[in-house]
């Protein structure tokens, strides 16, 4: 008989650069940040409201609001997830709900030995998904003075930066703006 899996891993994919990609809950605009040491926290709030786990009763720390790299908008640390990282997360949940629930007719159906006619056959269930597949190196890496770290942004935005950690903003005016700027100043 094949046990539930104790421990599941689940982990957000880097890219190449070792960045993780974010979301924006309000713009939906992707960006990258380096992994965060409240992923893990993030990722199993995230299972623990899909699966009632065991030890869902424990406290997660709490994690940190971020703010948007483009439009500064602030949100709770968990609410950054891609539709693809929530999409996984929630797989694993099912997937794992699916061998819980198997154990558990099995057990029955064991139990239920002297019954000459079984009404169900419970089926094995799939394995767990593995890991997702590592992101690819798709923004353009800048840094950020304010918590001297590296963000990826898109290629092609010109506007201000918001630092996701601190929400300090950056810049706002595009090369040719500053110039006449300066020139109506004069
Ligand atoms: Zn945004
Ligand atoms: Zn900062």
């Amino acid at each position: 008989m094949k046990e539930v899996p104790a421990i599941v891993h689940v982990e957000l994919p880097r890219d190449a650069g070792g960045f993780v990609r974010r979301e924006c809950p309000r713009c939906q605009r992707d960006f990258k940040t380096r992994p965060c040491r409240h992923d893990a926290n993030i990722l199993q709030r995230r299972l623990a409201s899909l699966f009632p786990f065991e030890n869902a009763h424990e406290s997660f720390d709490e994690v940190p609001d971020w703010w948007c790299l483009y439009c500064g908008h602030r949100a709770a640390g968990d609410e950054w997830l891609t539709p693809a990282q929530q999409a996984h997360v929630e797989d694993l949940a099912r997937s794992w709900a699916n061998h819980v629930r198997y154990e558990q007719l099995a057990h029955v159906s064991r139990t239920l030995s002297l019954n000459p006619r079984p009404t169900f056959v419970s089926v094995p269930p799939a394995a767990l998904p593995g890991p997702m597949s590592p992101d690819s190196d798709d923004l353009r890496t800048l840094p950020l003075v304010c918590c001297g770290e590296e963000v990826k942004a898109l290629w092609d935005w010109e506007g201000p930066l918001f630092c996701p950690r601190c929400g300090t903003r950056h810049g706002g005016l595009s090369g040719r703006q500053q110039v006449r700027l300066e020139f109506i100043e004069e």
